[in-house]
């Protein structure tokens, strides 16, 4: 997100957490590109359950729009942590709203919101009509948020949007999330660096589509002339298998002779089965996602590789 406003020309002001580790390795391109901070990307401590701090920072700052990706947002842990899932990811949004609506100059809000919201839907593709019926405690934290936007926009007036975001992947994944943990596998196995792979369930079905994609929809719903509420999705639903397939042919490997399971990876409950319908973000927004799901493993696997390269000190 940082990286498209910057190439439109944005200032751009990030919070940031306090953490005894100042590790940030995706922001690290820009916190050492000497052009760029401190002088269009500017970094402030903050946290979701800060709001002091929020404030302090957004009256002195005064955005013109304001994107709110923030939160706990792995399902799997949110049944080991739900109390601070729902306190960031929940709170932490009306926290954000609160804050905006005592503001002089208000900022356009943009909340991320997730597919996680409509849990076990009774039809598929869900779009934006498709009711709520979460069954993790992410995704009912989530609920919370996404309806408390459309609250602030119609009962106060904000210019406030839920993305509606489904499944998002890239390179910068997190490691834990499973389409990362598989092509950070795939690559070192190719590598002769591992030899296996342990998951959960693999029943599940996702609509995964690529990150910068869908942070390009993101701003276009701010650039609206009202504010609304819009899936974004590719609409194809795929299983693990079938991404696990595309993540190995791309290093001409059988995912089969690697793969483990382990109960430990599976959850109390299971969304089965996600695809997204963003038929109004193509009408409205001009805007649908372009990279498939093979293209998505490929590029995923050959960044892992490179990572995995630099590692072990060879090419770069
Ligand atoms: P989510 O859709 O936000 O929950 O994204 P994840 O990448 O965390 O999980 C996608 C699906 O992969 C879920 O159905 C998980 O249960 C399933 N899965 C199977 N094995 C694993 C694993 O080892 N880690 C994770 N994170 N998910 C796994």
């Amino acid at each position: 997100m940082t990286e498209l406003l910057l190439s439109k020309g944005y200032t751009v002001h990030g919070l940031v957490r306090r953490t005894s580790s100042t590790v940030r390795t995706r922001l690290d391109p820009l916190f050492y590109d000497k052009e760029v901070y401190n002088h269009r990307l500017f970094l402030h401590y903050a946290d979701l359950n800060d709001s002091t701090t929020i404030r302090r920072v957004l009256a002195k700052t005064l955005p013109d729009e304001l994107y709110h990706l923030a939160g706990q947002s792995h399902v799997g842990a949110s049944f080991e942590i739900p109390e601070s899932t729902c306190e960031f990811t929940a709170m932490g949004t009306l926290k954000l709203l609160e804050i905006i609506r005592d503001l002089e100059k208000k900022p356009r809000f943009l909340h991320v919101s997730s597919s996680e919201i409509f849990g076990s839907p009774d039809h598929t593709p869900q779009n934006e009509q498709t009711p709520m019926r979460p069954i993790t405690p992410y995704g009912v934290a989530k609920a919370f948020a996404t309806q408390m936007v459309s609250v602030y926009r119609d009962s106060f007036g904000l210019f406030a949007c839920n993305a509606i975001c489904y499944n998002h992947e890239s390179p910068r994944r997190g490691e834990s999330f499973v389409t990362r943990k598989i092509t950070k596998a795939a690559a070192a196995i190719s590598m002769g660096l591992q030899d296996k792979l342990v998951l959960g369930s693999l029943d599940a079905q996702r609509d995964w589509g690529y990150a910068p994609e869908y942070v390009d929809a993101m701003w276009r719903m701010l650039q609206q002339s009202t504010a609304d509420d819009f899936v974004v999705a590719t609409g194809q639903s795929h299983s693990i298998e079938d991404f696990l397939v595309a993540a190995f042919r791309s290093i001409s490997l059988d995912w089969q002779d690697y793969v483990q399971y382990d109960a430990k990876y599976s959850r109390p409950a299971e969304v089965k089965r996600l695809a997204g319908d963003a038929s109004r973000a193509r009408e409205c927004l001009n805007w649908q996602a372009e990279t498939t799901l093979p293209q998505l493993a490929q590029l995923m696997v050959d960044a892992d590789r490179k990572s995995a390269e630099r590692d072990q000190g060879g090419p770069s």
